[in-house]
């Protein structure tokens, strides 16, 4: 759009982002919110072990329509982008991801009949490549996950389209005061829980997003809930928290959907209350073990997450401190059949969570940590 449009031609490029908004809204109003599952901790925990009753919940990010928290997240850039302006009816959309934001991405592209191009590491699994094709949206691989953000831009250019940026938009995309957003959304639902204030919320971060906007509604709201992410290995998160600096490089995470090389504009230490590093294989044998005693897959960054919460439990076990800790189940399982979910694979990667799998059944029949 230029300033020398016509006033009818405005007019019509406004109609259209009346349309495209009034679409996105309709989508959402169709939507039922996201479950939050109790997590079967062993009974005697909940009816009191010496005193103690803990609880964990999840919050079930998988229920979305394009199956996972990133449903969130495109939601908001897409809004973002047309409430700016930056987006009108003849508009590429690109975006640089590890694959599962582009597939939501993908969804509300479709429903708004843009062209859609996801800049992605070539190590993305099929089946999330098959999920963007599926919705019309277009592949663009580049050899290290280093390298998707300057192809982005240069793809933007050569298209004349727009860049969403999700590492750089997803904080202030999303509306961290309320409107429904997953922090708001938590506090509804453990309303009536014995324990409705987590001790803890646990999340990764892959953007940053999630925690920035928990971390502020936590601050906003003044709950005492403390915010822990959890971070892969390699990745620069967590050394940029330890050493106060955001001139930190990590490498390629092996935890798809979180960690990250480069320490992301919408990452916020400040808001973070603690950070823990997961080893990978322990990510791994968490997300085969909560697979287990949900009877349903999960990911491998729900198993990060999870980790951190055992831990935070055990924590509290120890000192003798009751509460509830909160975490998220990020995305399912199935997406991961032909790598985490497939021994030859783990073992190419030399991850071999049977360590981890002891450390787990431990805690689960005695509270304790290893
Ligand atoms: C993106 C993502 C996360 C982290 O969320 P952010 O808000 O981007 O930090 C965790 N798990 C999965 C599967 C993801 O796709």
């Amino acid at each position: 759009m230029t300033g020398h449009d016509s006033i009818a031609v405005r007019r019509h490029q406004r109609e259209w982002v009346d349309n495209a908004i009034r679409l996105i809204e309709a989508d959402a109003r169709r939507s039922a919110d996201t479950h939050l599952l109790r997590y079967p901790l062993p009974s005697a925990w909940c009816d009191g072990m010496d005193g103690v009753n803990v609880q964990l919940y999840l919050k079930d990010e998988t229920t979305h329509i394009t199956g996972s928290l990133k449903h969130r997240l495109a939601r908001s850039l897409f809004l973002y982008a047309l409430c700016n302006g930056w987006v009108g009816e003849n508009t590429t959309i690109i975006e640089a991801s590890s694959g599962s934001t582009a597939v939501s991405e993908a969804y509300f592209a479709a429903m708004l009949r843009l062209p859609f191009i996801a800049v992605m590491p070539s190590s993305t699994s099929a089946a999330k490549i098959r999920l963007i094709e599926s919705q019309g949206g277009r592949c663009h691989f580049v050899a290290q996950s280093g390298e998707v953000y300057a192809e982005a831009e240069r793809l933007a250019k050569e298209t004349g389209g727009h860049y969403l940026d999700q590492f750089t938009n997803a904080e202030r995309a999303t509306d961290w005061r309320g409107n429904n957003n997953i922090a708001e959304s938590i506090f509804d639902q453990m309303h009536d829980e014995r324990f409705p204030i987590p001790d803890w919320i646990v999340v990764g971060a892959g953007t940053g997003g999630t925690s920035a906007t928990i971390g502020r509604y936590l601050r906003y709201r003044r709950h005492a809930t403390q915010l822990c992410v959890v971070d892969p290995q390699n990745s620069a998160f967590f050394p940029s928290y330890a050493k106060g600096s955001r001139d930190v490089v990590g490498s390629s995470s092996r935890i798809e959907g979180i960690g990250r090389p480069r320490v992301e504009p919408s990452f916020l230490p400040g808001v973070i209350d603690r950070m823990m590093v997961v080893p990978d294989a322990a990510s791994v044998a968490t997300a085969h073990h909560v697979s287990a005693v949900l009877g349903r897959k999960v990911g491998p960054s729900t198993g990060t997450n999870v980790w951190g919460a055992f831990t935070l439990l055990a924590e509290m076990i120890s000192a003798g401190r009751s509460g509830s800790v909160v975490t998220l189940l990020c995305d399912a399982g199935e997406r991961y059949g032909d790598t985490y979910f497939d021994s030859e694979w783990l073992a190419s990667q030399g991850l071999d969570p049977s360590e981890s799998t002891s450390v787990l059944h431990e805690f689960e029949r005695s509270g304790r940590w290893a």
